[in-house]
């Protein structure tokens, strides 16, 4: 007789749980959303489902800190169903999303508008980011659950990001006032900086006034640090300084795709004691200047120094990403004629973690570091730590299961965000999820989808106040 206390809603059987600290043989059984046991494989059980894993990787499930979702304003190309439902299938359990909506959520309504619709849409748990725009709504916003504050403390020379230009934070003493406001709720203030005066003289100067706006000039311009380029590393430095005046904890966005001053900076506000986080694009190493060449428009962010992306991926970043920033393909094609104009990003979250695992056989990261990076790591960072991001009894029972044996080439056909294509169209990689399990229920399996849009919840930040 199988007693109580080895009855399972799910019994994850013979694999090889992998977590950041440790590799080890046995089963996993789930009762109600949560971890209950963890058990020598071969144990005799009752399980409503039962999934065999042998010969795959039980891991904690994948978080993705940086998804653009576009939901609600740019439906057009996103919305939280589809770009959920291509998270599922890319391995994550759980995605932070950003702010660069319309109407964006800056204020209490439109924050619990976009948290109700999101609720309603998505396939996996998530997070949402408030807008930090005006320093008073900072507090509004945290209690209601925002997971952290996102800043976008730039503005593009021609205004094709963040599209929403209102957004745009670039007087500091507002940037101050917001990092006095959020070092209050105790989140993280997560920062998109610039130095936006600088770059639109340089780059109007440079380039655009002088007609140089093919795709042959914008990698030139973003080869020399004028597009995500010196502006960025300026505006970091100052901001780094009034995070630090404020006590504000500071995330840093799009790391490794700044030139490489930023890794310094950050460094070294980090051995001062400061409270800062980077996140690393995984472009940076991922993406050199020959395929940007060849694919132009699909992401004009590539590696300024490979070698040195590596190693801070190895010893230094405290999160990963491969930044979620759908466009349509009519919307980049049009940016061809002049690529200042081109809509920035890349469409990275069903990619993500099979280019890593990739990364993984190829022997540039290890499966632990890469799970630090995408699971423990961020789940502290946000607050959700050990709830979230842990293989433990009594936490949620997210899971990411992947075969790194198994290959498969990446392609256009099989995105499914709704925009519909991937810059990394005919890569091939070895190291895929097969499944990801959020709460315990099953949202993806072998290459199909099975969850219900609406089945994900919001994860509330720490400064939620019911
Ligand atoms: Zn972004």
């Amino acid at each position: 007789m199988v007693n109580d206390k080895k009855k399972f809603d799910l019994y994850l059987a013979n694999a090889e749980i992998v977590t950041p600290h440790e590799r080890y043989k046995g089963d996993v059984g789930v009762r109600n959303e949560k971890i209950v046991a963890i058990l020598p494989s071969g144990t005799e059980v009752t399980a409503e489902k039962t999934l065999d894993l042998t010969g795959k990787c039980l891991l904690p499930g994948i978080w993705h800190t940086h998804c653009h979702f576009r939901d609600p304003g740019q439906t057009h190309k996103e919305n939280f169903e589809t770009g959920s439902r291509a998270a599922a299938a890319g391995g994550i359990t759980m995605a932070i999303d950003m702010t660069n909506n319309t109407p964006p959520p800056a204020e209490p309504e439109t924050f619990l508008a976009k948290k109700e619709s999101a609720e309603s849409k998505s396939y996996i748990d998530f997070g949402l980011y408030g807008a930090g725009l005006h320093p008073e709504q900072v507090q509004n916003l945290a209690k209601l659950g925002a997971i952290g504050i996102k800043v976008f403390n730039t503005r593009h020379p021609m205004d094709a990001y963040p599209y929403i230009p209102s957004l745009a934070v670039t007087d500091h003493g507002i940037l101050y006032e917001i990092y006095e406001e959020v070092a209050k709720t105790g989140l993280v203030c997560a920062v998109h900086h610039d130095d936006s005066d600088w770059t639109r003289t340089l780059v109007q100067r440079d380039y655009i006034q002088k007609g140089k706006v093919s795709a042959e000039d914008y990698i030139e311009a973003y080869d020399r640090g004028y597009m995500y380029g010196h502006g960025m590393v300026s505006g970091l430095a100052s901001s780094l300084y009034l995070a630090k005046i404020a006590g504000v904890r500071l995330y840093v966005l799009h790391v490794g795709v700044m030139p490489e001053m930023a890794y310094d900076y950050i460094q070294f506000a980090k051995s001062k004691g400061q409270t800062v986080y980077s996140e690393l694009e995984a472009c940076s190493f991922l993406i050199d200047r020959a395929m940007v060449e060849k694919i132009k428009t699909r992401t004009y962010l590539f590696a300024h120094n490979v070698d040195r992306a590596y190693e801070y991926l190895k010893y230094d970043t405290d999160t990963l990403v491969l930044e979620h920033a759908p466009h349509t393909l009519e919307e980049i094609t049009n940016g061809l004629t002049n690529n200042f104009n081109a809509p920035l990003g890349v469409i990275g979250v069903q990619e993500f973690l099979p280019l890593m695992l990739n990364e993984v056989n190829k022997g540039n990261i290890s499966l632990e570091r890469l799970l630090y990076l995408t699971t423990e790591s961020p789940a502290r960072i946000f607050g959700q730590y050990p709830q979230k991001g842990a293989i433990a009894i009594g936490s949620d029972a997210d899971f990411t299961v992947v075969d790194m044996n198994q290959e498969k080439i990446l392609t256009d056909k099989e995105e499914l965000s709704k925009s519909g294509w991937t810059a990394f169209d005919g890569v091939k990689v070895k190291g895929v999820p097969t499944h990801t399990i959020v709460r315990g229920t099953v949202v993806y399996e072998n290459g199909e989808v099975k969850g219900k849009a609406g089945y994900g919840q919001m994860v509330k930040g720490t400064a939620y106040q019911p």
